[in-house]
């Protein structure tokens, strides 16, 4: 443990009571020091009192003690700063998706439907259309990117621009990839929680370097928390695209999804709906389909929905074996992969 990394747990806790930006950003966090196994972090209030000091120090000591091994001791100080403005760290504008086409989230009501591999294969299927592609994955709980795409272990750069530093996209593929897992270990990636899981999720958005791009997908995490409902509001998303497998149409999950984007005050548009493990095909028999989950679900959703099905991808065993070992089905030209190009272009008409 050293004082940067401890600076780094705590820099992003944010001040509910002032527009949530950071105690880094307010100039409230001044100090960390380590000596042995004793950390002293120094945070600065101004004069008029702050209802949320104590609420900042819990949270600081909370943020410290959950990452630093066993037997470290914490103290929180506290000291009147003097007015001067703090030194301020640029805002996350949106200057970096200004050449972006398409902003399109990929969402699911739950985890487990195939929500990764979907986004994986379209934006691999896009950029064989010929499209410049990008991907973040902002699924923080379990950035499954990295893997699917045979790229973890790989370290993006950070360059500065102006009063900025951003991040380079990993390219392979001919899909710039952005992931939270190129940052954090997955078992670390677990505790993201909340304000800290959302401004993390952001910088993958918007602090990375991506250039012009046609489509910019954003590997949504499952659910509909308060991290989508801020994600969505403040990403110019053109809309989203929703999975689901056909045992899970009926679930009041996919519903909630739909309902995240489409209501009035967020006005996103669904996309449509893509069904994935629509039926199982043995690798053996590839003309035989079994619809284990039900027949037509994904169509009746769409349906009820009044929005597209998009595509309905099959459940193969190759598909699996392609998202471990890092090599997307859509590079080739079995009938899954196809089911993603199909996909590319029906979302393309869609738009
Ligand atoms: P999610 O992002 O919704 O949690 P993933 O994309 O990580 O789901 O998929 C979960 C698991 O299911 C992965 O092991 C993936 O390879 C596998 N999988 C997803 N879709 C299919 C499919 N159509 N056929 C076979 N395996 C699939």
């Amino acid at each position: 443990m050293t004082e940067k990394e401890i600076f780094g747990w705590i820099a992003g806790i944010q001040h509910p009571g002032r527009e949530d930006k950071t105690i880094a950003e307010l100039g409230i966090l001044q100090e960390v020091s380590l000596e042995g196994s004793s950390v002293t972090v120094t945070l600065a209030f101004p004069k008029r009192p702050d209802a949320l000091k104590n609420y900042l120090v819990g949270a600081v000591k909370a943020a410290i003690y959950r990452e630093a091994p066993e037997g470290t001791s914490v103290e929180v100080k506290t000291v009147v700063s003097d007015p001067a403005p703090a030194k301020k760290t640029p805002e996350l504008g949106l200057d970096q998706v200004a050449n972006v086409g398409h902003i399109i989230g990929v969402a699911s009501g739950k985890g487990g439907v195939g929500k990764s591999t979907v986004a994986v294969n379209l934006a691999v299927a896009l950029a064989r259309q010929g499209f410049r592609v990008g991907l973040a994955d902002a699924d923080v709980y379990g950035p499954s990117v990295p893997m699917m795409t045979g790229t973890d272990g790989s370290v993006p750069e950070m360059v500065r621009e102006g009063e900025q530093d951003l991040i380079v996209p990993v390219e392979k593929f001919g899909v710039k990839w952005m992931s939270i897992g190129y940052f954090a270990s997955p078992e670390r990636a677990l505790i993201w929680r909340g304000p800290m899981a959302c401004s993390a999720l952001k910088q993958m958005i918007l602090q990375v370097k991506w250039g012009p791009l046609d489509f910019l997908l954003v590997d949504l995490p499952p659910g509909t928390g308060d991290i989508h409902i801020s994600l969505v509001n403040d990403i110019p998303m053109t809309g989203a695209v929703i999975v689901t497998t056909p045992q899970a149409v009926a679930l009041a999950d996919v519903r909630k999804g739909i309902d995240l984007f489409q209501n009035p005050a967020v006005g996103r548009r669904i996309l449509g709906v893509v069904e994935n493990m629509a039926w199982f095909t043995p690798e053996e028999h590839p003309s035989e389909k079994y619809f284990i989950f039900g027949k037509e679900g994904g169509e009746r959703m769409a349906d009820e929905f009044g929005v597209p099905l998009l595509a309905r991808i099959p459940l193969v065993q190759s598909l699996r074996e392609s998202g471990d070992s890092g090599e997307p089905a859509a590079l080739g030209t079995r009938p899954d992969s196809l089911a993603f190009l199909s996909l590319a272009s029906a979302l393309t008409e869609a738009l």
